[in-house]
């Protein structure tokens, strides 16, 4: 959470070339869904504001931009993030396969420590028939992560607003505890709420 406009939450949406990142974001951001949609080469960042538990946030959703095989290029948009969506196609095993990597790359650069940052899966395009990704498969995958799987269509949008309102809640709970840390910190440091050094 950025400390000076404390409601402001970073999120980042990451996975293979063509799964539908660009597509899930429109369909969230804009309720719209582009059939031939054109990626464009670099970062970009949609603006959302939501209300979470009755606290009116402002959703910074950036998107990777195309540049998805170029994956220290995509990397280098992490830093400051407050939760991660991770994105794969279900009529694509390849893209599922390789969310172990982009879960690792993203964990290493976000969080050497902490391993449960606010994360969600989400399994795009289950309007189609032709699946190569079972939801048994992906929600087993997601269950020993500890992570919360959506099936999601960002074309029939099915489940994409929960989805993201769901990372929301997680990222502003990890954000408030942060803050909460922070405060108790300051608290403990100050010389008045010092234990004596004294001895008898
Ligand atoms: P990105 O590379 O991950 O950003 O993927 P895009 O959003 O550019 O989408 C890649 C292709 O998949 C485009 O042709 C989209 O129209 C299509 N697509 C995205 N989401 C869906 C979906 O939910 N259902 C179907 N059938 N196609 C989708
Ligand atoms: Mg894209």
């Amino acid at each position: 959470m950025n400390s000076k406009k404390n409601l402001d939450l970073k999120i980042i949406i990451i996975g293979a070339a063509g799964v539908g990142k660009t597509s899930l974001l429109h369909r969230y951001v804009h309720k719209q869904f582009y059939e031939d949609y054109r990626t464009t080469l670099g970062a970009s960042v949609l603006t959302k504001m939501v209300v979470v538990d009755n606290t009116p946030l402002k959703l910074q959703i950036w998107d990777t931009g195309g540049q998805e095989r170029f994956r220290s290029v995509v990397s280098t948009f992490y830093k400051g993030s407050d939760g991660c969506v991770l994105a794969f196609d279900v009529t694509d095993m390849d893209s599922f396969e390789s969310l172990d990597d982009w879960r690792e790359d993203f964990l290493q650069r976000v969080i050497p420590v902490e391993q449960d940052f606010p994360m969600v899966v989400l399994g795009n395009k289950i309007d189609l028939r032709n699946r190569q990704v079972s939801k048994e498969a992906a929600s087993s995958w997601c269950k020993a992560k500890d992570i919360t799987y959506f099936e999601v269509s960002a074309k029939n949008d099915i489940n994409v607003v929960h989805a993201f309102e769901t990372l929301a809640k997680q990222a502003l709970s990890r954000s408030k505890g942060i803050y909460e840390n922070y405060l108790t910190d300051s608290i403990k440091l100050t010389p008045e709420d010092q234990p004596s050094t004294k001895c008898c």
